[in-house]
């Protein structure tokens, strides 16, 4: 089986992101928002099979691990009161989504964050999520201001409601941050990566993996800069004298393959251990083009991992079975959704 860990809605029908102009419209008005469009179980069909469903048939891949549209997510858009209306839309039709196609799609949550509001106010949606929905972790954001950094870092005490609801619920967090509102920092470009850097950075410099041993975190983009920069991290923790880097984070932090060319996933492949590898294309997400160089799309990441010279234990590894280690209740989720 191949399990893609990072997939986005970003084909929803356009009502629905439609309702979301109109909600931080009629907020700015200080007016209440207008009703929740109608989507019908046709339009998601629509949207998936000429979509995610047909890449993940032409691409050879089984199972997406699907969250609502990460740059959508907006956290710095209105307050927690539409953040939480917000997140709570989105996640309804990831949960429609994987209902229809529960063979090919499990669901992750987006949080209602909001800069500097503590991210307590995200458990009732988390508890939602995993409930009712079956869904099996979190898209975590470290910068709900996107991109202008307000909130305390990921080693704060700040965050430990939600880590504390991660480890009851055995569901890991995917560091992932929305859309950039500083102009100096593109979204896909440099504030992506900057969050996925930034996060493991933080977790780095914190006792977060002292007071929860079993916390799992996955590292988007193939890890930010992490990877290139191994040494620096390793240099770092040493003179921070936080001890080995692997014994610090390769417990409880993984890194996904969206790396969109092959040198850079044979660095990932040489510099982390197989063990903490996911497989993952964020399809269809912030690249879309066709790489002239190859002549294949640069998010089939798919193509990448079956050049490397790895054993085919190992590939089965990053294809499947991390996923099913580092998500904790996606075995069993797949055994219910392909039960239906
Ligand atoms: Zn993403």
């Amino acid at each position: 089986m191949i399990i893609d860990c990072h997939g986005h809605y970003t084909t929803a029908p356009r009502q629905h992101e439609g309702w979301r102009g109109e909600q931080i419209e009629a907020h700015k008005a200080g007016k209440p928002p207008p009703r929740r469009p109608k989507i019908t179980d046709d339009e998601i069909r629509e949207s998936i099979e000429a979509g995610q469903l047909k890449v993940q048939r032409e691409r050879g891949t089984d199972l997406t691990i699907f969250s609502p549209r990460a740059a959508g997510m907006g956290h710095h858009l209105g307050d927690a009161t539409t953040s939480e209306a917000w997140a709570s839309a989105c996640n309804e039709l990831i949960h429609r989504v994987c209902t229809l196609f529960p063979k090919n799609f499990i669901g992750v949550a987006m949080l209602p964050q909001s800069a500097r509001v503590s991210p307590k106010n995200c458990i009732p949606e988390i508890d939602r999520c995993v409930n009712e929905y079956g869904f099996v972790g979190v898209n975590l954001n470290p910068d709900p201001s996107g991109g202008h950094w307000q909130d305390p870092p990921f080693g704060d005490r700040y965050w430990y409601p939600v880590y504390e609801k991660m480890v009851e619920h055995d569901i890991p967090a995917m560091i992932h941050v929305s859309a950039s509102c500083n102009p100096t920092h593109h979204t896909t470009g440099a504030h992506y990566l900057n969050g996925d850097t930034a996060g493991f950075n933080q977790l780095m410099n914190s006792s977060v993996f002292k007071d929860f041993p079993t916390i799992k975190f996955i590292i988007p983009h193939g890890g930010g800069a992490v990877p290139y920069h191994w040494g620096r991290y390793r240099g770092l923790a040493q003179d921070a004298k936080l001890g080995l880097l692997s014994d610090l984070m390769l417990k409880n932090v993984f890194f996904d393959t969206c790396v969109y060319h092959l040198p850079g996933q044979e660095l990932l492949a040489k510099v982390i251990p197989v063990d903490n590898i996911l497989f993952a294309s964020e399809m269809i997400g912030a690249v879309r083009g066709i790489d002239p160089e190859t002549g294949h799309h640069y998010d089939d990441t798919k193509r990448y991992i079956d050049q490397l010279p790895l054993s085919a234990a190992d590939k089965a590894k990053i294809f499947e079975g991390n996923a099913r280690r580092v998500y904790g209740r996606l075995s069993a989720t797949i055994e219910k959704q392909s039960a239906r």
